[in-house]
């Protein structure tokens, strides 16, 4: 099977570097799937699940926005965060959910509107791809 090498770094550390066989990423015009020999690409990352297939399998990471740049036969995500399922404290989610709603209830003003419309996101993103594994 043809694999790439696709890594994944944020600002605190290298998540990943492996080599794969198809990654799923949601671009900023929906989802977006990556072989290998894809043409080369630069795209900025909406928040969402991450989907790597690796030796048959399927693996999930949460990220929350960054940028994709495909090139010839290597794919570099960086991402404002990453996590895979078993690193995401749901608890910590589900408080950040609370807030953000919380807050989407009370203001008006549309700056912190639609910042707490990305916690939110991010928040729900999180429980989702942890319930994957949880
Ligand atoms: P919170 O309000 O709980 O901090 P947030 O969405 O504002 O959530 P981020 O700014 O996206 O947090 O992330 C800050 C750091 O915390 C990153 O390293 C991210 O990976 C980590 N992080 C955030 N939420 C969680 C979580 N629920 N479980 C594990 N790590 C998390």
């Amino acid at each position: 099977m043809s694999t790439f090498l696709l890594e994944i770094v944020t600002p605190e550390r290298k998540v990943y570097g492996q080599d794969v066989e198809m990654i799923i990423v949601r671009g900023a015009e929906g989802e977006l799937g990556i072989l290998p020999h894809h043409i080369p690409l630069v795209t900025p990352l909406e928040i969402g699940p991450l989907q790597i297939k690796r030796n048959g399998a399927t693996e999930i990471i949460a990220v929350s926005g960054g940028f994709m740049e495909v090139r010839k036969n290597k794919v570099v995500i960086l991402a404002e965060t990453a996590e895979f399922p078993s690193e995401i404290d749901l608890e910590r989610a589900l408080a950040a959910q609370q807030r953000a709603e919380k807050r989407l209830q009370a203001r008006r003003d549309d700056v912190d509107h639609r910042r707490a419309e990305m916690a939110l996101q991010r928040a729900l993103n999180r429980m989702k791809v942890a319930k994957k594994e949880h």
